[in-house]
């Protein structure tokens, strides 16, 4: 969505209140005493949804990214705006600038709610078919590192692994004989060790279990028939890794160039979120200004699986 468009769609509170409302009950409203969703009633004047079985109540933001918090609707409505119209994401300083919030932390907490919510909606999807799978290491900022930097610059980094599996299909042209890849959802997590334990355990929590696995031949993948349908490897270097591998490969340099051109210090403990916006963003490539509204859909139900 363009800015101009959110200032005539949403130019005060009441009309962020008018559609976030709107969405709940289109969607179903989740009662927490109930454990389920429930027919509920809303109350205009006092602005909350009541529970038609048990009479339970809560608000607009209640079960969203934006329980607990005090800013208002329009901020949030306009963050997600801002989240998804940035194709490479933006800076903590720069989304604190527009959105006109006073502190970093609010800004940076708000960032890591949608963030981690984007991550809750992947996790929903597994991986199907033919699925390309590597690791990639990311450097990020030591908290020492991030102490050093605030006095004089530069510190020592560490490296963090991140695995990366993405499904590709091998498609070949009729005419001319040449083969391709194309590529579909992708998935990335960082993993505490590159071993055979975490590498099957990131397969197994991402793909349907029925896949044909393509990697290169590192030690840790040795075990890996177990948790697929079939594992292909490849030798390391070749050209054939580079065809087989592409996707995994080339999500690894985006992501790399990605975090370096926006972010300056990803530390450890906030990579992950850094690569739940990345990968949905990635997996969502095609969406174009639909995107605002996937969004604020993922956020209004990010714990309903
Ligand atoms: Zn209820």
């Amino acid at each position: 969505m363009k800015l101009i468009h959110f200032m005539n769609q949403f130019p005060d509170e009441e009309s962020c209140e008018l559609f976030i409302k709107s969405y709940r009950k289109k969607s179903g409203i989740y009662c927490k005493k109930c454990e389920k969703v429930t027919h509920h009633y809303w109350f205009s004047g006092a602005k909350f949804f009541e529970c038609r079985q048990c009479r339970r109540r809560s608000s607009l933001k209640s079960g969203t990214v934006m329980e607990n918090s005090k800013l208002p609707l329009q901020v949030w409505m306009l963050a997600f705006m801002f989240i998804s119209a940035t194709k490479k994401g933006v800076s903590c300083l720069e989304f604190k600038r527009q959105l006109g919030l006073s502190r970093y932390e609010t800004a940076f907490r708000l960032m890591h709610k949608i963030r981690a919510a984007m991550g809750r909606r992947d996790s929903l999807y597994l991986l199907k078919d033919m699925v390309e799978y590597d690791e990639g290491y990311i450097e990020v900022a030591t908290k020492k590192l991030v102490k050093n930097q605030l006095k004089r610059g530069k510190g020592s980094q560490r490296q963090a692994q991140v695995a990366v599996a993405a499904e590709s299909t091998p498609l070949e042209d009729s005419e001319s004989g040449k083969k391709t890849r194309v590529c579909g959802y992708f998935k990335m997590e960082v993993i505490d060790k590159v071993d055979s334990e975490h590498v099957n355990c990131f397969i197994r929590q991402n793909t349907d279990g029925d896949v044909i696995l393509f990697t290169d031949k590192n030690t840790a993948y040795a075990n890996l028939e177990k948790v697929v349908n079939t594992h292909f490897t490849v030798t390391a270097g070749k050209e054939e890794t580079n065809d087989t591998l592409r996707w995994v490969h080339k999500a690894i340099s985006n992501l790399k160039r990605n975090l370096l051109g926006t972010y300056h210090m990803v530390t450890f403990k906030y990579l992950q979120n850094y690569l739940n916006e990345f990968v949905y963003k990635l997996n969502r490539r095609y969406f174009g200004e639909k995107l605002f509204e996937r969004l604020i859909i993922a956020s209004i139900h990010p714990y309903v699986h």
